[in-house]
């Protein structure tokens, strides 16, 4: 892959407003490095012990987000220095997320994970679900965890109109959501929807944040 040469494709499909998420799973620091020569600082990964290995290597400044799944056991380890946790999909993860900013002093910016693809295996909330965490005393008390949006993942199909409906049905639910919780709370304002596949279709729809990795970096 000409990996400035994709970045700058990328680039040029995106409204300046989006945030592209430079999805590095699975590739060498080398790589990593040659996207952030051309200025990009914002990666994703989904396992933590690769994101370690990547962060001690790699400049100070990437802003590394974690989207895959995050057990809690794992969370004292990106602590200090996760820019974004976009998987939170349980109370009882956002709970040990407070604890381990607090001892960091630091304030994690966090996603709620939804889910919305029709297959049965991806992970992330309901809005019941969402409503329920969002108005427990517990989380009410959290000031060490701020809540920026929502993240999804839609269907792994080429049917568009699937796709597309799963999206519009993310935007709902960040409405809905910002109505209820976060009424003028300006941080509230993430959604992030798109990957490689789908990510022009999530931004024709109201994405804030596309999570790109194939198209960027080649296939896996
Ligand atoms: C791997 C991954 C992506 C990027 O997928 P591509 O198809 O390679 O662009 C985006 N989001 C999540 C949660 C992922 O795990």
């Amino acid at each position: 892959m000409n990996i400035p040469e994709q970045l700058r494709q990328i680039r040029n499909q995106l409204p300046a407003s989006v945030t592209l998420v430079a999805v590095s799973k699975t590739q060498a620091a080398e790589v990593i490095m040659e996207a952030y020569q051309c200025g990009q600082y914002i990666f994703g990964e989904n396992r933590v012990q690769e994101l370690l290995a990547k962060q001690a290597v790699l400049p100070p400044d990437i802003r590394w987000h974690l989207i895959g799944h995050l057990q809690t056991n794992k969370v004292k380890f990106i602590a200090p220095f996760i820019a974004m946790i976009q998987s939170v999909d349980s109370l009882r993860l956002l709970r040990e997320i407070d604890k381990e900013a607090a001892r960091n002093h630091r304030i994690i910016p966090c996603l709620l994970e939804f889910h919305i693809a029709s297959e049965e295996t991806k992970f992330g909330l309901d809005l019941s679900e969402a409503e329920d965490l969002l108005l427990s005393a517990e989380y009410r008390d959290m000031k060490h965890v701020r809540i920026d949006g929502v993240m999804g993942m839609a269907s792994f199909s080429d049917d568009r109109e699937l796709v597309g409906q799963e999206f519009s049905y993310l935007v709902s639910v960040f409405e809905t959501l910002k109505h209820k919780f976060f009424p003028g709370r300006d941080h509230f304002r993430e959604i992030s929807m798109g990957m490689s596949s789908d990510y022009e279709l999530a931004v024709s729809l109201g994405s804030t944040m596309v999570r790109i990795g194939s198209s960027l970096f080649g296939s896996r």
